[in-house]
């Protein structure tokens, strides 16, 4: 059989076995293991992860598979069926900084971050495959680097905690891939449980899931992709970012998560106050949508994505017309809520419907899309899923 791009799973979901299969005709052996790590979405607690703040997002049922085996010449080999199937070869010592291109860069960089640590992986052969949209806002990226981590330690044998992986993931999306990315994306991706979301404490690494039971409650969340894509290496994330440091700097705190009253934020200049409004509101919001989750009163959280949304859009400027009108018709048709969801400029919306609204909701965004000549949107049901695993 072909090693080629286009075998089974080219579209729709992915399945170990076909992935397996894939890496059978790749390497004419069986793997050693298969691993999988979802995607995520970020429920509340928008742009407060790197200003060590709240988030509470959870594991998508969505995944991204890696097959693999040991090799023994020190060389790291992998194939992604989304990146066309063609083999990249990089030798482990020769990883650094600056040194590889492309989606190559968060597997190669996760070898780079555990050896980095002192962690003792060596070469291997990877074969790729996911039902994760990338550059949606799903932390395809995230889980990419979380399944390579398992798939690595997993073959050398290795017990690296899982909070430990997450970081070191991290630290290779940074150095390798180069982005400045929080550690929300990775926690979610490697902690999330079924029917849970997960608090995240950024400043301590403390976690906690908390139940999230869409289905009893009549609920669906929604995601819909926008078709606009965001970089996040581009100017504006890493701009956002430093008018945070600069307000924690001219307040004289460490982080924005020191601001708890809104009168502490009258020394800033304008742009700056509405920044650090928003990421001290956010952490409000995260902590007032797990009281609601808490007390079972799960539609609560509508009104908290759509203030989230208006914050974002007005004193974080970070949105985007798509999301805006994604968020206007939604939330017109049914939906208790809805907002924006990742870095911004582009990705997708969450929205929060009642079971009975979902289709005219999804209806409603689509007729807004079509009035503005768009391209249509996309829609996908987020469910609270189980963090990564081991599969075979
Ligand atoms: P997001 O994480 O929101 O999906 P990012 O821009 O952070 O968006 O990450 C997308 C990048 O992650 C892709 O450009 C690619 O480099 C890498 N990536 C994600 N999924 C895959 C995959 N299945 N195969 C190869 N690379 C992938
Ligand atoms: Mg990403």
């Amino acid at each position: 059989m072909e090693c080629g791009a286009d075998g089974p799973g080219v579209s729709g979901r992915v399945t170990a076995g076909q992935a397996a299969d894939w890496f059978r005709s790749c390497y004419q052996a069986p793997p050693a293991g298969i691993w999988r790590a979802p995607g995520r979405v970020n429920l509340i607690g928008e742009h407060t992860d790197y200003n060590d703040g709240l988030v509470l997002p959870f594991a998508l049922d969505r995944d991204l598979i890696v097959v693999g085996s040991r090799r023994a010449d020190g060389v790291l080999e992998v194939r992604s069926r989304q990146a066309g199937g063609a083999a990249r070869a990089l030798k482990l010592a020769a990883i650094a900084p600056g040194r590889v291109s492309g989606w190559a860069t968060y597997p190669a960089g996760v070898a780079w971050a555990l050896r980095s640590a002192g962690i003792a992986v060596g070469g291997a052969n990877l074969v790729i495959d996911s039902d994760l949209p990338q550059g949606a806002g799903l932390s395809s990226s995230a889980a990419l680097a979380c399944a390579t981590a398992l798939a690595l330690t997993g073959l050398y044998g290795v017990a690296v905690p899982r909070t430990d992986l997450a970081a070191l993931a991290r630290t290779a999306e940074q150095e390798i891939a180069g982005v400045p990315c929080g550690i929300m994306d990775f926690c979610a991706s490697l902690l999330g449980q079924p029917d849970h979301a997960l608090l995240l404490d950024c400043a301590s690494g403390a976690h906690e899931a908390v139940r999230l039971p869409l289905d009893p409650a009549g609920l669906r969340l929604l995601v819909i992709d926008t078709g606009t894509r965001h970089a996040l290496a581009d100017g504006r994330y890493a701009q956002r970012r430093q008018e945070c440091e600069r307000a924690a700097h001219t307040l004289g705190v460490r982080s924005l998560r020191a601001v708890t009253r809104e009168s502490d934020l009258a020394g800033l200049p304008g742009t700056l106050r509405a920044r650090a409004r928003h990421v001290a509101r956010e952490n409000d919001r995260v902590r007032a949508a797990v009281l609601a989750l808490r007390a079972g009163a799960i539609s609560e959280l509508g009104p908290l994505l759509t203030a989230s949304h208006a914050s974002l859009r007005d004193d974080f400027a970070v949105s985007w017309p798509q999301a805006d009108i994604a968020v206007a018709a939604s939330t017109g048709a049914g939906a208790v809520g809805a907002r924006m969801m990742g870095g911004g400029f582009g990705g997708s919306v969450l929205a929060l419907v009642p079971l009975a609204d979902e289709t005219t909701a999804r209806a409603a965004v689509a007729a807004a899309f079509a009035d503005h000549a768009w391209a249509a949107p996309s829609f996908l049901v987020a469910r609270p899923s189980a963090g990564a695993s081991r599969l075979a």
